[in-house]
């Protein structure tokens, strides 16, 4: 089997360098060992890319690293216009921030049509292609398009929301209905599924039957994957890093104070605000802890030049200086707010010395660090995940203490639970945690999605053929006008 995994951003595999996001994360340690081809974006746009699509080459473990110097004229009404200001808000319900145009959404299709090209490179008779996230919703049927015959899955990283949102992206029906020509489509969780399950059969009148839906594409299987990590590998990584000089610092400067450490991406998906709101109210509520207990917060910058992310930027910095203002005293600062990013090797210890993971999104795909803390603790003396129930994470780590991020009392009163929890309690948690994490690894992740798509064609063999829908009814619903599928 020859597997082309496709993503907009790729991780070039140099361990001390941070992630920037949990897709890449993810994705290279499972790479480096199937030996597949990685094909993403290398950052860098090009006129005329068009000719010679593919930049670079490299090795990276067993697999290869392809990349793309992605069409200059195209690029910021696909990644910042489209994919990052009509997708990525609508898909974490804040269709409140989608701003987009029409040229956007043209450049969005574009990109899709130009990588669908330059993957014609790696086809061979026994490849499969497996797509990965919002940039790509339409790669499929683009391929379709160039008469690609191999089977072709695609996973969401992110959510999908409620049909009532999806509806406000611009040209929603022609991307599910392009989406439609995948093979397999993958979700985070049941939500996800149901709700997209919803979508198509209101927007396309299709009906979904043991999770398979018939399209004018053929057959396309609907299926719940949760991402994982490797967490014995993470719990290791943490176990050395306590050695790191910026691990030992923190510790050093701690003087006996607890700490509640929070990783994200400047995203308002992350739900900054609220949690800082938290600590705030924490910190009036029980004077007790003044001095006792503080926060780290990383934060690190993400697509700074949309304005959305602009305006969180200088909100967050703004909140930030008003608490350690409001509860800082000469010698203590409640908030250390770092706005740069750190490799997972170092990031494993500051999550060891922290006794409590704060990971508080409003909405988030699976939040791939909330399951990091919880590996990289102590099994004697572990910390405690206080985790929002809008996090995809929280369907299988639900011994944490789940919270309600909109609800900032709930919060405070929750993390100074969680600041003074017993030992007994504490490594209960977490074990139940660990146990979860372990079965559901990234290697389990990645093999279960690649086996279901490659043997999608027994299982769909199985399935009872669906009634023929009306010729007319179908090609009505499907294809608005202006849809460059037939
Ligand atoms: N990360 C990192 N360095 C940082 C901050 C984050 O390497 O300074 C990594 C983190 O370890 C995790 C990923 O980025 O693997 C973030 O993934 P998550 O699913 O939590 O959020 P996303 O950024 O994908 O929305």
């Amino acid at each position: 089997m020859n597997l082309v995994v496709v993503s907009n951003r790729v991780a070039r595999g140099k361990a001390n360098e941070p992630m920037t996001g949990g897709l890449a994360a993810a994705l290279l340690p499972v790479v480096e060992k199937s030996g597949a081809v990685w094909v993403g974006s290398s950052g860098r746009v090009r006129d005329g890319a068009q000719t010679e699509p593919i930049a670079e080459i490299e090795q990276i473990g067993e697999g290869t690293l392809a990349l793309l110097d992605l069409p200059a004229a195209h690029y910021a009404g696909y990644y910042e216009g489209f994919a990052n200001s009509a997708l990525w808000p609508a898909l974490h319900s804040r269709s409140d921030l989608i701003s987009v145009s029409h040229d956007d959404y043209r450049s969005y299709r574009e990109v899709n049509a130009f990588v669908a090209r330059a993957l014609l490179r790696f086809q061979k008779p026994d490849t499969l292609f497996w797509i990965q996230d919002y940039h790509f919703l339409s790669l499929g049927a683009e391929l379709r398009t160039l008469g690609v015959k191999s089977p072709i899955g695609f996973f969401l990283h992110t959510p999908w929301p409620a049909r009532c949102v999806i509806d406000s992206v611009p040209n929603h029906r022609d991307l599910v209905t392009a989406m439609l020509a995948y093979d397999l489509i993958g979700f985070q969780t049941e939500d996800d599924r149901e709700n997209f399950t919803a979508c198509i059969r209101t927007d396309l009148g299709l009906q979904v039957r043991d999770g398979v839906v018939r399209s004018l594409h053929g057959r396309t299987r609907l299926a719940v994957f949760p991402i994982g990590i490797d967490a014995d590998k993470f719990a290791q990584q943490a176990a050395k890093a306590v050695a790191h000089p910026d691990v030992s610092r923190l510790r050093r400067s701690l003087n006996g104070e607890k700490l509640a450490i929070g990783v994200d991406r400047l995203d308002y998906s992350k739900g900054l605000v609220n949690r800082v709101n938290a600590f705030d109210r924490m910190w009036t509520m029980h004077p007790s802890l003044l001095r006792a207990a503080s926060l780290l917060q990383i934060a690190t910058p993400s697509r700074e030049s949309i304005e959305a992310y602009g305006n969180l930027q200088s909100e967050v910095a703004r909140l930030v200086s008003e608490v350690n203002g409001r509860h800082g005293e000469v010698d203590w600062t409640p908030i250390r707010y770092l706005n740069k990013g750190y490799g997972q090797g170092v990031l494993a210890g500051l999550y060891r010395s922290a006794q409590v993971g704060v990971v508080t999104p409003l909405h988030d795909g699976m939040n791939l660090v909330a399951k990091e803390y919880v590996a990289a603790q102590s099994p004697v003396d572990p910390g405690v995940l206080v985790l929002s129930k809008f996090a995809g994470a929280a369907n299988e780590l639900d011994a944490a203490l789940l919270v309600n991020p909109h609800d900032i009392d709930g919060m405070a009163r929750t993390i100074a639970t969680a600041l003074s929890m017993p030992l007994n309690e504490r490594r209960m948690r977490y074990e139940i945690m660990m146990t979860k994490l372990r079965r559901h690894s990234i290697q389990q992740w990645f093999a279960d999605f690649v086996e279901t798509l490659r043997d999608g064609d027994a299982a769909e063999a199985e399935i009872d053929p669906l009634p023929a829908a009306p010729a007319g009814f179908l090609a009505g619903r499907m294809l608005s006008p202006g849809a460059r599928y037939h």
